[in-house]
C-alpha cells in the first residue's frame, strides 16, 4: 500500500474501550520488528553485515549486564534465568551459527539471526523435556534483544512514556497495557488483539479510548501523525481532513457529556422500574482501581484479578506483600464484600520472569488453577494472604477455570494445608469465608450441579465462557465476529448454571464484561439474574439501562429470545423490543 501521508486514512477494528481521543500518534514496537531479506553484494559488504552482528551482540550483552546488576541479589531462579540469558548471548548455536549463515548464504544479519533463532527454537521445541523446552523461550528472548540492536529499534517502556501521545502498537500485552501512564497516554491503537481480551479490559479500567484488532495500523502511522481513535466504534482515522477533525471534536464534547450525564446519577441504586433491586459490582485489577469503582456506584469488588501484582513483578511477591494489598483493599472497601479470585496466570496473562514453559495452545494450556495446584506454594502463599486479609474485612474466595470437581476437591485440601500452617505460625486470620468457581469452561456449566456440593457460590465468566465454547481466541482480531454473547449457545448455558444455582442454593453472579453492556441486560435480568460485576466503566450506563427496564417485560423477551436460532436475530429483537431505553450508540447500526 502505498499512501502519501497527507491523505486521511481510515481503518476499521475492534472496540477495545469506549470514548474518542486526538492526538499525536507514538510508535511503540513490540514483536513488530519489520524485517526483510537483503544480499549483500561483496565480501567487504558481508565481512560489515558480520561486525554489525557483533556489535548489537556485545551492546545488548553490556545493558543485559547491567540490569542484572541493577537487581536485588535475592531473586534466586529469576536471576539464574537472566544470567542464562548473558551466556546464551555468545551461545554457539545462536552466535557461531548466525555468522556462519551471514557468510555461508551471504544475507543480511537481520535475515540471519531470524533464520538460525527459529532454527534453534524448532529443535528445543521438538525434545521432550520441559526444561530443554523453556530453553527455547529463552533463546527467543536472546535473539530479539539482539534484533532490536540490530534494527535500531528503541525498547520503549509504555511507563517511560512522558508525552501527550496515541499509542500505536503491534500488540500489547495486559501487562504492557497496565504500564500506561494515564496523564500521558490519551489512548492506544494495536494490530492485533480481540473483543474482551485481557488488554481491552485494562483499557477500560484505564478509561482510555482504544481500538484494537486493527490489522495494519502500525504499517499506516508514523510517528507524530494526527490520529483520531473512535473506541466507541472501533475506528481510527490517520491524518484527518479538515471535516472529519470538527466532526470528531463535536463528537467527543458530545460524548464526554452523555458520559458526565451518567455518572451524575451513578449513586442512584440500580432497582428496575418495576421494583426489584439488583446488585452491581465493579471487576478490577489493582487496589487503586477501589476508588472509581466507589464513584461508579458499584455495591461490592465482585472480581479482583488478582494476577496484574504478579504480572508487574520479576519474582512472585511475598505472603506479606500480597496481605498489604488484600488489606488495603478490603479495608477501603468495608463492609462490602471482595471477592478474591486466585492467580489467573498464562494464558494470555504471562510473565517470562514468572513462567518458562512454552505452550502451543496455552489458552488450554497450564493457566489459573491448573498452574496453582502445579505449584502447591505459590498457591499456599496467596491463600494464607487471602485468609489473614479476612481478618480485617468482608471476602469471598474465587477459584478460576474449575473444569472438573477433582480440580476443587484438591483446592479445598490445599486451603486446609494453608490453614494449619497458619494455625501453627500463630497468625490471625479467617479461612471460613465464602468459597466460589468461576463457570468460563463449557465442563463447568455441564457438571454445575456437582461443582455446587463444593462450594457457596458460582461466578460466570462470560469471556472465558463464549471464548471455550465458541472455540475463538479471544485475542485474536480474526475471529471477533464469533466472539458471540448473545449467541443461544452462549444464552443457554447460562440458563443451565442458574438453574443448576437455584436447584442446589447457591449464590450466583456474572462476572464476565457480558454484564457490563446494556444491550444484554434484558436478558440477563429477564432470566433471572440479580448480581453482576463489571468494569466499573460501564456501571452508570448499565444502571441507567436497569432503572429503565421492566422485569416483566424481559422475562417475556427471555422467553421469545430462547426460541431464536442465532445471535443476529437475538440482537435485532432486543434492538426492536428495547429501542427507547438502549443507551447512546446502541441502536446505531
Ligand atoms: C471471564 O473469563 O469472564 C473473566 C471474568 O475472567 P478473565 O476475563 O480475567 O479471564
Ligand atoms: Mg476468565
Amino acid at each position: 500500500m502505498n499512501i502519501s501521508k497527507s491523505e486521511q486514512i481510515i481503518i476499521k477494528g475492534i472496540s477495545g474501550s469506549p470514548g474518542i481521543c486526538i492526538g499525536k500518534a507514538y510508535i511503540v514496537d513490540k514483536e513488530g520488528v519489520n524485517i526483510t531479506k537483503r544480499y549483500p553484494v561483496s565480501d567487504v559488504q558481508v565481512s560489515k553485515e558480520i561486525d554489525r552482528f557483533k556489535q548489537a551482540v556485545s551492546k545488548a550483552k553490556n545493558d543485559h549486564a547491567k540490569v542484572i546488576n541493577s537487581l536485588d541479589k535475592d531473586l534466586g531462579e529469576n536471576l539464574n534465568i537472566l544470567e542464562t540469558h548473558m551466556v546464551l548471548f555468545k551461545d554457539k548455536m545462536l552466535y557461531g551459527k548466525t555468522i556462519e549463515t551471514i557468510s555461508n548464504d551471504k544475507i543480511n544479519a537481520e535475515w540471519a539471526l531470524r533464520k538460525v533463532s527459529r532454527k534453534v527454537k524448532a529443535i528445543f521445541q521438538q525434545i521432550d523435556d520441559i526444561y530443554l523446552q523453556a530453553r527455547a523461550n529463552d533463546i527467543v528472548q536472546v535473539s530479539d534483544k539482539i534484533m532490536s540492536y540490530l534494527v535500531g529499534a528503541q525498547d520503549i517502556k509504555i511507563s517511560d512514556i512522558n508525552k501527550r501521545v496515541i499509542i500505536v502498537a503491534h500488540d500489547l500485552s495486559p501487562a504492557d497495557a497496565s504500564q500506561i501512564q494515564l496523564e500521558r497516554v490519551k489512548g492506544f491503537v494495536t494490530d492485533r488483539g480481540g473483543k474482551d481480551s485481557h488488554t481491552s479490559i485494562i483499557a477500560k479500567a484505564l478509561r482510555i479510548p482504544s481500538v484494537l484488532g486493527l490489522g495494519f495500523a502500525m504499517i499506516s502511522v508514523e510517528n507524530d501523525d494526527i490520529l483520531i481513535v473512535d473506541g466507541s466504534s472501533g475506528t481510527l482515522i490517520i491524518n484527518p481532513d479538515e471535516d472529519t477533525l470538527f466532526e470528531y471534536e463535536e463528537r467527543m464534547v458530545r460524548f464526554e457529556e452523555y458520559r458526565a450525564g451518567l455518572e451524575r446519577e451513578s449513586h442512584l441504586p440500580a432497582i428496575t422500574k418495576d421494583g426489584i433491586s439488583l446488585n452491581l459490582m465493579a471487576n478490577i485489577e489493582l487496589v487503586e482501581e477501589v476508588v472509581a469503582a466507589k464513584d461508579y456506584g458499584a455495591v461490592g469488588i465482585g472480581l479482583f484479578r488478582t494476577e496484574f501484582l504478579y504480572l508487574d513483578l520479576k519474582r512472585f511477591p511475598t505472603e506479606d506483600e500480597l496481605l498489604c494489598k488484600y488489606k488495603e483493599l478490603v479495608e477501603l472497601m468495608n463492609p462490602q464484600s471482595v471477592t478474591i479470585r486466585t492467580l489467573d496466570i498464562n494464558g494470555d496473562k504471562v510473565n517470562p520472569y514468572l513462567t518458562t514453559i512454552e505452550e502451543a495452545n496455552p489458552a488450554l494450556g497450564l493457566r489459573a488453577v491448573r498452574f496453582c495446584l502445579e505449584n502447591e506454594d505459590i498457591f499456599i502463599t496467596q491463600l494464607k494472604a487471602i485468609f489473614r486479609a479476612a481478618a480485617f474485612g468482608n471476602i469471598k474466595l474465587l477459584i478460576p477455570m474449575i473444569s472438573c470437581v477433582e480440580e476443587i476437591i484438591q483446592v479445598k485440601q490445599i486451603m486446609n494445608k494453608a490453614i494449619l500452617e497458619l494455625e501453627h505460625e500463630d497468625k490471625i486470620f479467617n479461612g471460613d469465608i465464602p468459597l466460589g468457581v468461576m463457570i468460563e469452561v463449557p465442563s463447568a456449566v455441564m457438571i454445575a450441579e456437582h461443582l455446587a456440593d463444593h462450594v457457596d457460590f458460582f461466578s460466570i465468566g462470560t469471556n472465558d465462557l463464549i471464548q471455550y465454547s465458541m472455540a475463538i481466541d479471544r485475542s485474536n482480531s480474526q475471529v471477533a465476529h464469533l466472539y458471540q454473547a448473545l449467541n443461544p449457545a452462549i444464552l443457554k448455558m447460562i440458563k443451565m448454571t442458574y438453574d443448576a444455582a437455584k436447584k442446589k442454593g447457591v449464590d450466583l453472579v456474572m462476572c464476565g464484561e457480558m454484564a457490563g453492556d446494556p444491550m444484554n441486560i434484558p436478558v440477563l435480568v429477564g432470566m433471572g439474574l440479580t448480581d453482576f460485576s463489571m468494569n466499573s466503566i460501564s456501571i452508570p450506563v448499565v444502571k441507567r439501562m436497569i432503572r429503565d427496564l421492566d422485569t416483566k417485560k424481559a422475562r417475556k423477551s427471555v422467553e421469545k429470545i430462547m426460541t431464536l436460532k442465532c445471535s443476529q436475530e437475538i440482537s435485532d429483537f432486543i434492538i426492536e423490543e428495547y429501542r427507547d431505553i438502549l443507551p447512546f450508540g446502541e441502536t446505531d447500526e
